[in-house]
């Protein structure tokens, strides 16, 4: 349960004095429902008020803050004139000018013949000065309440910073004093606040440098939520490991027998990992790892060989992919090797209806079926494995880690590999799997040529298509991918519908399509024709379509490639040069390009190296938009910044181990302050994983 000292920072913002439902919705779709997502609401820039010159000593284009007599009020003729109020001091006039004008309310804010204080832009116009609509006009009394270094929020359309600086002026009045969760030490060597001086710091910036996400105040709020995110996944992770595993010890006849029918030798890095999972297997405890390794570099070979050991052991595997086409892929790799080794796989996708489905379901509760391979449809509730033991999951960035953890949570001890594809930096690996147990293939199979990438404007598409010509000549396959166009399908689908026209009228029937909206047996048949049929070239309008192997492909065209995020762009080169003949990418754009696409594109030119690239992407997007999506599983921060607080993230995590390693279950007082952490960022269910809950 959420601690009662932080009750009050968890009401909803329509707590607040003067927010009602109107307001208080549009203030939530900009920074979250309660009042902590205020606080979390920093400012982004600031309005320095203290300068409170004479009229005259006013500069146009400054903000000033003026004490002012006001003399009269000058109603306009008609409506489209703005009001006007004159005010004087002994220096000169000052001009108020309101539009649309309420006159009994600014009759009664500015009452002739008293005195006032006004801050706003000044203006000249003609001969006089002006301010129009002043930010604020408050008694003489009360100067010293404006003449202050304002915070300016970002703001949602609709919502004034006016109402919104009140909002969050509120929320920091009666913020409580938390207990310290950081180590005492650390926050004195870093000269750190405590985490409510950080955030009132934070609100209160006296100058820019403040409002820069290297200042203090801001970086102790980052370690806070870095902290959060870290000890939150440590959590998770070893109440996954402490549900005991079973001790899977493979004879190794399967394996052996299988690598003998491969034509070529595993790659030392492939005979590595083996060996890893191999171990872990065999061990107790339950299995938690990833396989990272570049595209193409191998690792659906690396998965057979875990289900494999774990069928040796007299267990069941399952291999489960995040979509359609990815999961009859690897069918299509599992297979022959299922076949090599004698055994029987069932597949389970959405598509598996009637008979298949209820043959599939059978033969994985009776045994017969050793190994499954399908999408999440193998997770669903009516299927029932009758002794399995691993799950390997290929990601490729779709699953949240949330819904992984759920899933490895639901079987019982059940080992799970996760593959991903692309290379994920070091920063955002630990951000999304904490320190996770990783196999990488850093060597790809040999005798893979780099692809040569060129980059070339639209407006030599011709000269494209007399590439494609000659790779046809030479017996080998052509992707052509059209773009996702967000707002519609339906363009994508017609951009494509063209592209394969035209490029029809070249070459005839040899020219494929696939896109989004056709059926699943439909694209199938298009996909067969053109891994071993007669369509050589095959015209795709997303990314998954091409995510297949095809080793006679050797050429694939991208347009409008300055639209695709690097990751995908590495993504789909990937799937050419797998075969011996050289292969070659040809990047099309349309201009201009931005200073980001023209620096993504020459990257693509310049390395074939997923890491590289991907430690390139994270610099030219920043973290939240890698890999592209929300559902990356990566997590999103509200306030630190991965590219910057880096060396925060490397602290959090080893003070999260260190703080678990000697209090497992936060009972101390210590603990019982990182409980209120972890509740202040929302990540209530790791604290419901705890042992004493
Ligand atoms: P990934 O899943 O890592 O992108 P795959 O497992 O799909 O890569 O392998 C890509 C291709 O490389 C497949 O055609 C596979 O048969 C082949 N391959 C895998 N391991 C080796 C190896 N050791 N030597 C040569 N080719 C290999
Ligand atoms: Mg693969």
């Amino acid at each position: 349960m959420r601690p009662e000292i932080l009750y009050s920072l968890f009401r909803p913002i329509t707590a607040l004095k003067g927010v009602g439902p109107r307001i208080g919705a549009l203030i939530e779709r900009r920074t979250g429902p309660n009042l902590v997502h205020l606080l979390w609401h920093l400012p982004s820039g600031l309005i320095d008020r203290r300068h409170a010159p004479k009229i005259t000593g006013a500069l146009a284009g400054s903000v000033a803050t003026i004490t002012v007599r006001v003399d009269q009020h000058r109603k306009p003729p008609n409506k489209r004139m703005p009001y006007k109020v004159l005010c004087s001091d002994e220096t000169g006039t000052l001009c108020l000018v309101y539009f649309h004008a309420h006159e009994d309310y600014l009759r009664k804010t500015l009452p002739e013949g008293e005195t006032r204080v006004v801050s706003g832009q000044i203006e000249a116009f003609g001969d006089e000065i002006q301010m129009s609509h002043p930010d604020h006009v408050v008694q003489e009394a009360d100067i010293a309440s404006i003449m202050t270094i304002e915070p300016l929020y970002p703001l949602t359309t609709g919502l004034t910073m006016k109402v919104l600086s009140r909002a969050i002026d509120d929320a920091l009045k009666d913020i409580p004093e938390l207990p310290e969760w950081a180590d005492a030490a650390y926050v004195t060597k870093q000269k750190w606040p405590s985490w409510r001086d950080a955030v009132l710091a934070s609100h209160a910036p006296q100058g820019l440098r403040e409002l820069e996400p290297s200042a203090l105040a801001r970086c102790r709020l980052a370690y806070d939520e870095l902290l959060s995110n870290q000890i939150a996944l440590a959590i998770i992770r070893k109440h996954m490991r402490r549900t005991k595993g079973r001790p899977l010890r493979g004879t190794g006849a399967l394996v052996q027998r299988v690598t003998k029918t491969l034509p070529f030798d595993l790659t030392n890095a492939q005979k590595t990992a083996i060996g890893e999972i191999r171990d872990d297997l065999a061990s107790d405890a339950r299995m938690l790892r990833l396989l990272q390794g570049d595209v193409g570099s191998g690792k659906t070979l690396v998965a057979v060989m875990a289900m494999l050991t774990a069928v040796e052991a007299g267990a069941q595997a399952v291999l489960m992919a995040p979509t359609e086409i990815l999961a009859r892929q690897h069918l299509a790799t599992v297979t022959p090797l299922a076949k090599a080794a004698g055994l029987q796989v069932a597949v389970l996708t959405g598509r598996e209806r009637g008979k298949n489905r209820a043959a599939a379901l059978e033969a994985l509760v009776e045994g017969r079926a050793q190994i499954a391979v399908g999408t999440h449809a193998l997770f669903q509730d009516e299927v029932e494995y009758k002794n399995l033991a691993l799950a390997v999951i290929d990601e490729q960035h779709r699953f949240g880690v949330h819904q992984r953890l759920a899933l490895a949570a639901k079987g019982d001890a059940v080992d799970t590999l996760v593959m991903t594809a692309t290379p994920i930096p070091r920063t955002l690996m630990l951000t999304a799997y904490g320190d996770m147990d990783t196999s990488r293939l850093m060597e790809k199979p040999p005798g893979r040529k780099p692809v040569d990438t060129r980059v070339l404007p639209v407006e030599r598409l011709e000269q494209i298509v007399d590439a494609c010509n000659r790779a046809l000549n030479a017996g080998d396959k052509v992707f052509w991918v059209c773009p996702l166009i967000e707002e519609s399908e339906k363009l994508d689908v017609a951009a494509a519908e063209d592209r394969q026209a035209a490029l029809a009228s070249r070459f005839g029937d040899r020219v494929g399509l696939v896109h989004g909206r056709m059926k699943g047996p439909e694209k199938d048949k298009v996909m067969a024709a053109f891994v071993d049929g007669n369509v050589d070239i095959l015209v795709a309008t997303t990314v998954i379509e091409v995510g297949v192997d095809v080793p006679a492909a050797t050429v694939m065209v991208i347009e409008h490639s300055e639209r695709f995020g690097l990751a995908q762009l590495h993504q789909l080169r990937g799937r050419i040069g797998r075969g011996d003949k050289p292969a070659t990418c040809l990047l099309m754009y349309g201009s201009p390009l931005t200073e980001t696409a023209r620096s993504r594109l020459s990257i693509m030119r310049k390395t074939d190296d997923g890491f590289v690239i991907a430690e390139e992407d994270l610099k030219l997007r920043g973290a939240g938009e890698l890999l592209g999506t929300r559902q990356s599983g990566i997590p999103e921060f509200l306030l630190a910044d991965l590219q910057i607080h880096a060396d925060l993230l490397a602290a959090a995590r080893d003070d999260a181990a260190l703080i678990l390693d000697k209090d497992p279950d936060l009972t101390s007082e210590r603990g019982q302050a990182v409980r209120t952490l972890l509740y202040l960022f929302e990540r209530d269910a790791a604290v419901k994983n705890l042992r004493s809950g």
